[in-house]
């Protein structure tokens, strides 16, 4: 299918609007989000010192150092905790939850939940979630100007792919935007975010009967990857975005069916360290 120049659509709802059309099922991923949000601020503002030469296509946290005060993440992981019953600070150093989810580390993650007697899935969902206010506290570090010239499909800060694509504004320009940090950067419309293929013979989207220009699904017939889109106003919260993508499930639903899948690695999983 090619690509069509779309006319400007509306705002993608108001997140009280997107927030009822959530699956219950979704419901425990939503009250854990809550608490890293309510966790999340300048508390968490200099605990990560950034180095300052990286490898070339590094994200900023790529080799960074952080000292995660321990009070604060043991308190953190409680909380998380009491939401989803894994009960790892008792058995696990919080910090090294933390370092794991960011470094992406999927061995220590898998040692650390047979540890704490949880599920890896499980588990490995509430480290993610652990993170997010370290990371977000670090995606508010990068600015405007290193994002503009980031020209990736993954995020800047932390190497994650970006859960969905913005189309923002009366301009309409193509914004990433990370789910688990928050960060905003922009990337062309014809450009792949995971292959980076330009070609547009080769970029095509699906768009969802009746909705309109609010949300759709661009595709590669390169790297048969998807990224879910959706025309807003302005840039969303980082709990707007966590909601919307969990609101347009039903288009991942759809690219899967068509053979169309999110790559399964992340761009770039960025070595950080902790105190041991
Ligand atoms: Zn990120
Ligand atoms: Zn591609």
């Amino acid at each position: 299918m090619p690509w069509t120049t779309g006319t400007v659509g509306t705002a993608a709802g108001l997140p009280g609007a997107i927030e009822a059309q959530i699956d219950p099922a979704w419901q425990p991923w939503l009250d854990l989000l809550d608490v890293a949000l309510e966790e999340a601020g300048d508390a968490w503002d200099s605990v990560v010192t950034l180095r300052d030469e990286r490898p070339d296509g590094a994200p900023m946290l790529h080799g960074a150092y952080a000292r995660i005060d321990t009070s604060r993440a043991r308190r953190l992981m409680r909380r998380l905790g009491d939401v989803s019953g894994v009960r790892a600070g008792g058995v696990v150093d919080p910090s090294a939850v933390i370092r794991a989810a960011i470094s992406r580390d999927d061995r220590a993650l898998e040692e650390m939940a047979e540890r704490s007697d949880a599920s890896i899935d499980a588990f490995a969902a509430v480290a993610q979630v652990a993170a997010m206010p370290l990371l977000m506290a670090a995606a508010l570090t990068l600015d405007s100007r290193a994002a503009s010239v980031w020209q990736r499909g993954y995020c800047p800060v932390c190497g994650a792919w970006p859960s969905l694509a913005e189309l923002r504004g009366i301009e309409r320009e193509r914004r990433l935007r990370c789910g688990c940090c928050g960060a905003d950067w922009p990337l062309p419309l014809l450009h792949c975010a995971f292959c980076d293929e330009l070609d547009h013979g080769k970029l095509g989207a699906l768009q969802p009967e009746g909705e309109e220009q609010l949300h759709r699904i661009e595709t590669c017939e390169t790297c048969h990857g998807y990224l879910k889109s959706a025309t807003t106003f302005g840039a969303l919260s980082i709990r707007t975005l966590v909601l919307l993508d969990l609101t347009t499930i039903p288009l991942d639903l759809v690219a899967q069916d068509r053979g169309y899948a999110r790559p399964a690695r992340p761009g770039w999983a960025p070595a950080i360290e902790t105190p041991s």
